[in-house]
């Protein structure tokens, strides 16, 4: 016991965070601004749907908002309804429960629109894939225009795919 409470005084044994690179996300966040002027006009605005995820790709979007990403300074902003949204991010497996909320958020959404699906979830049902209370990938229920991989990937890869949307899209 006396053993343990000693070696609980030592150091934190978690690996140290990686150094934060603020100029290179400035950066990428500066070309999203940019690329979403150039192609709408305004900045871009994006609609969250959560079709059915187990909320860790959640965490990682809700990132960007943190004080560290703060991504409203480059004009990346999130709305509340489908009605002011350039993008839908859509995050989860799809389940049959929120498939019609879907179908809707997406018709209430003015053209031009777009659809990230975001995780491995969002691809195919991920982990979920197969359970009676799925219903699909995102891809399965409305036209997805970019998927961003990972479980979950990281506010950085969000941001790189927005660019990558933005730079493609029509
Ligand atoms: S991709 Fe991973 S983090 Fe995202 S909803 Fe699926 S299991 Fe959760």
């Amino acid at each position: 016991m006396r053993k343990t409470l000693l070696d609980s005084l030592q150091g934190p044994l978690t690996e140290a965070p990686p150094a934060p690179d603020e100029a290179g996300l400035a950066e990428l966040a500066q070309s999203v601004d940019r690329a979403a002027r150039a192609k709408l006009g305004r900045s871009l605005s994006i609609r969250q749907i959560d079709a059915g995820s187990c909320n860790g790709c959640e965490l990682e979007i809700h990132a960007l908002s943190n004080a560290f990403y703060d991504l409203e300074r480059f004009g990346l902003r999130f709305v509340a309804s489908p009605r002011h949204a350039d993008v839908l991010l859509v995050t989860g497996p799809v389940t049959k429960n929120m498939r019609e909320a879907l179908l809707r958020t997406y018709a209430a959404t003015p053209d031009p629109k777009w659809v990230v699906a975001v995780g491995a979830c969002a691809a195919d049902g991920g982990l979920f894939a197969g359970s009676y209370a799925v219903a699909g990938g995102v891809k399965d229920v409305v036209a997805v225009d970019l998927h961003i991989p990972g479980c979950p990937p990281n506010p950085r890869a969000l941001l790189a795919g927005l660019l990558a949307l933005l730079q493609t899209a029509a």
